[in-house]
């Protein structure tokens, strides 16, 4: 049987191009959406037409119950889940200006925990609500969009940046704590893919990245989407931390 995928912020950006390829295997998809109710529509769309299952499905990462929701919906539906990918992400605070600079100690308490809560607790509300049923199956993969601002900070993005800080301890921790039923947890860093995305238009200095990057170009939403679906193809890899990008860390 085709693989169950659900993929967080799925109706545009990078998660669009990760449900896509998720599709072109044939596999069931949720094409989740916060906002983005036709672009989430039109991924679903695109997926039944190639081949594959979609199902869009509304709910805000931040809200557990909504999260509860979608999984039980998913799991009526298809009786099961093989992969999530926690992909859905903000960079600023809500409807704030993406092209200014917001110092951690000149930012709103509610912008902080808006990034905090859709990021990490996002990623925490979908992981705990799929564990179960992965647990009961004793396999899957949870694979969580991390950032390489979470690995090297970046000024204007310090919530931002502590949130994907925090996807990786959630990641190795959870990876510990759910090894024993075979299921496998990993953290993606992508570099800068601007081409898709709302959060790094506008933003993004992509002169200075492709100068950085020793292979002095950016990413590519196709590239990093194949590179998600094939470490949820791998069954001896969890707790890990892949940085797709080639600027060099640390
Ligand atoms: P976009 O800003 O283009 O898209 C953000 C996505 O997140 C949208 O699909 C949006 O859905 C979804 N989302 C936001 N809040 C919620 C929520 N509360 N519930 C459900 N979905 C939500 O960003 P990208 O596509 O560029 O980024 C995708 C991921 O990749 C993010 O985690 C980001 O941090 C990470 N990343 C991106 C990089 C890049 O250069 N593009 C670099 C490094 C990391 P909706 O519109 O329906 O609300």
């Amino acid at each position: 049987m085709s693989q169950v995928v659900i993929v967080t912020g799925a109706g545009r950006g990078l998660g669009r191009a990760i449900a896509l390829r998720f599709g072109k295997d044939r596999a069931r998809v949720v094409v989740n959406y916060a906002r983005s109710a036709q672009g989430a529509e039109e991924t679903a769309q695109e997926i039944n037409s190639s081949g594959g299952q979609a199902l869009a499905i509304k709910a805000d990462v931040r809200n557990h119950e909504q999260v509860k929701a979608m999984v039980e919906e998913t799991i009526s539906k298809w009786g099961r889940i093989d992969v999530l990918v926690n992909n859905a992400g903000a960079a600023v605070g809500e409807g704030k200006d993406r092209t200014k600079t917001w110092l951690f100690y000149e930012i709103d308490e509610e912008d902080w925990d808006f990034v905090i809560d859709t990021n990490l607790k996002g990623s925490f509300n979908c992981m705990k609500a799929v564990a179960p049923h992965m647990m009961q199956q004793k396999e899957g993969h949870i694979i969580n969009v991390s950032s390489g601002t979470g690995l090297r900070g970046r000024i204007g993005l310090t919530s931002y940046a502590a949130s994907k800080s925090g996807i990786i301890g959630l990641t190795k921790g959870a990876a510990r704590e759910l090894g024993e039923h075979n299921i496998k947890v990993n953290a993606v860093c992508p570099g800068l893919i601007p081409q898709v995305s709302a959060m790094a238009t506008g933003v993004a200095n992509t002169e200075g990245y492709t100068r950085e990057a020793v292979l002095h170009r950016t990413g590519d939403p196709e590239e990093f989407a194949e590179g998600v679906f094939n470490l949820s193809q791998m069954q001896n890899v969890s707790g890990q931390t892949f940085v797709f990008e080639s600027r060099i860390l640390h």
